[in-house]
């Protein structure tokens, strides 16, 4: 059985106090830090959007964390992978680049990487990780609660993705290209990520004081209060709770459910500490628009298929400033553009995984409408 504190917080006002009592809930830091330790906070860093988006871990949420871990240690490292920009750019964005010097923390930019081996994979074993990411005693995964276009959800196991270096994300989506296959990929990568991590500690804290609704996990959302923090060392069991707490589909949190299914985290056997998730009558999100039954997501398995019956990209030509990061970071190199125009993607190349619009400063990429027999099927 896990164990999962939920604190419900009306707002940031108090949001140390809120942090520490959801700690204190699983037995307080040095349950989880020892005294100088080496301990690496994993932010939520998809991009250089602000601290009031829904979309990115916020400042005061990090230094509430950071004055827990600074009463056992002082070696402290912060960092993530962002698929666009660069870490430093992507944290100066959302206020949590002041943090570095007033606490005199380490900045790890990511390149530096290993490989980690799943010992029981579904179909990808080998994962090159940041090297820094993984020798810690201690990581504390600091993910937002975030609808997802591709995945629905995505909360404390998803946000291990950023585990690897930058634009090399993409390329796993040209390896898994429909949503399943990923699914099973993400938590080939969790499951090293664990095997790595087994003589060490993770702590995850999920902040969704104000969430994502929506067309996340990026600028399509819309902030939106789940009013909690969540803490486990058990992401699996975080999202599961996530998934409640804002009234969404737990059969379409399908990452989630390979990870029960192969027994990464307890999901269902959680001891809940603190709030009820009746105390959050209150807290609804919508979910993304055109999700898929875990029946759909089989039916498109195939890319002939997904051409006829799903969405794609289109371009918002009023919004789009012409930056190209929806280019750089297209898998399937089917998104183009050059120099001065508007981008343009060939649709029928398109895999569907929505990289493009999670880089997108301007939200400036949202789906077509579902073709009538995507409607009819799906
Ligand atoms: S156009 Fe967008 S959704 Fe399609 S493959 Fe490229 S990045 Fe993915
Ligand atoms: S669609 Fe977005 S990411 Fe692509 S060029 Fe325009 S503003 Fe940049």
């Amino acid at each position: 059985m896990s164990k999962v504190s939920l604190v419900r917080v009306e707002n940031y006002n108090n949001i140390e106090e809120k942090i520490t009592e959801a700690i204190d809930l699983l037995g307080g830091i040095n349950n989880f830090v020892k005294k100088d330790a080496k301990v690496f906070i994993k932010l939520n860093l998809i991009g250089p959007f602000g601290k009031d988006t829904g979309i990115t871990t916020r400042p005061d949420v990090l230094e509430s964390v950071i004055k827990l871990v600074k009463t056992q240690t002082d070696d402290i490292t912060i960092g993530d992978n962002p698929a666009a920009k660069d870490v430093s750019f992507v944290l100066k964005k959302n206020g949590c680049f002041d943090l570095i010097e007033k606490y005199n923390l380490k900045l790890i930019d990511g390149k530096d990487e290993v490989i980690i081996n799943n010992p029981h994979p579904h179909i990808y074993s080998n994962f090159e990780v940041s090297r820094d990411y993984i020798e810690c005693d201690t990581l504390i995964n600091l993910p937002k609660i975030k609808c997802h276009t591709l995945t629905y959800m995505t909360c404390a196991e998803k946000n291990f993705f950023g585990l690897i270096y930058g634009l090399k994300k993409a390329s796993w989506h040209s390896k898994a290209t429909n949503p399943l296959e990923f699914g099973e990929a993400l938590n080939d990568l969790y499951g090293a990520f664990l095997h790595a991590m087994k003589d060490k500690i993770i702590l995850n804290i999920a902040d969704g004081v104000i969430g994502l609704d929506g067309d996340g996990p990026s600028t399509g959302g819309t902030p939106k209060a789940a009013k909690a923090i969540i803490a486990s060392t058990d992401a699996v069991s975080v999202d599961t709770i996530a998934c409640k707490l804002v009234k969404l589909d737990l059969n379409r949190i399908f990452v989630t459910n390979i990870a029960k299914e192969r027994g990464y985290g307890e999901g269902d056997n959680i001891e809940l500490l603190g709030n009820s998730l009746d105390d959050f009558d209150d807290v609804k999100f919508d979910g993304p628009r055109d999700t898929l039954s875990s029946i759909g997501l089989r039916i498109i398995r195939h890319k002939f298929i997904r051409n006829f019956i799903l969405e794609h990209p289109k371009i918002d030509h009023n919004k789009c400033i012409k930056c190209g990061e929806c280019a750089k970071i297209c898998p399937a190199k089917t998104m183009k553009i050059e120099k001065g125009k508007f981008p343009h993607l060939r649709s029928t190349d398109c895999i569907r995984c929505w990289c493009c619009a999670e880089v997108c400063p301007q939200n400036a990429i949202s789906k077509t409408k579902r073709p009538l027999i995507g409607k009819i099927f799906l």
